[in-house]
């Protein structure tokens, strides 16, 4: 709920946090255990959960922020290339109920997620899963 969710409560300056940026619709600060220095949340000031229940406008005005924090974040920390991460469900990694963008600066054999755990398909799969999908996209 709203009402009890961090971000939100972080959004309205009941919890504190180490501001970056914000406008009419996005809010970004310092994460508070960050994964490398420089490490950022950006939300959006509205709640949501996940992000495909986010309306597109609202994503559109969020992503079009992600680039210029990205780059002053990487600039500020002298990193060297930075991930940008947005976890979607418990068994996704999601903590926080509030739809948010990690922007995570990345050096040179840090060994962030260096474990990449990438498999194979059986033969047909594939185009199958491909097709499925293909049939089940809704867009507004
Ligand atoms: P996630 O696992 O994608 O939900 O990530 C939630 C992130 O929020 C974690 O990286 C936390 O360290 C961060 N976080 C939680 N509480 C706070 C807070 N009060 N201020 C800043 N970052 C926070
Ligand atoms: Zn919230």
């Amino acid at each position: 709920m709203p009402e009890e969710c961090i971000f939100c409560r972080i959004v309205k300056g009941e919890l504190p946090c180490c501001p970056v940026y914000q406008d009419d619709f996005i809010f970004a600060f310092l994460d508070i255990n960050p994964i490398s220095q420089g490490h950022c949340i950006v939300v959006p000031k509205d709640h949501y959960n996940l992000f495909h229940q986010c309306p597109p406008d609202l994503v559109a005005k969020l992503a079009g922020k992600l680039g210029p924090i990205a780059q002053a974040v990487v600039e500020s920390v002298d990193a060297q290339g930075y991930n940008i991460l947005n976890n979607n469900g418990r068994p996704a990694g999601q903590l926080v109920e509030h739809l948010h963008f990690h922007i995570i600066p990345r050096r040179n054999d840090d060994g962030v997620f260096n474990r990449w755990p990438a498999g194979k398909y059986p033969p047909g799969f594939m185009e199958q899963l491909a097709d499925k999908i293909s049939h089940k996209i809704k867009t507004f």
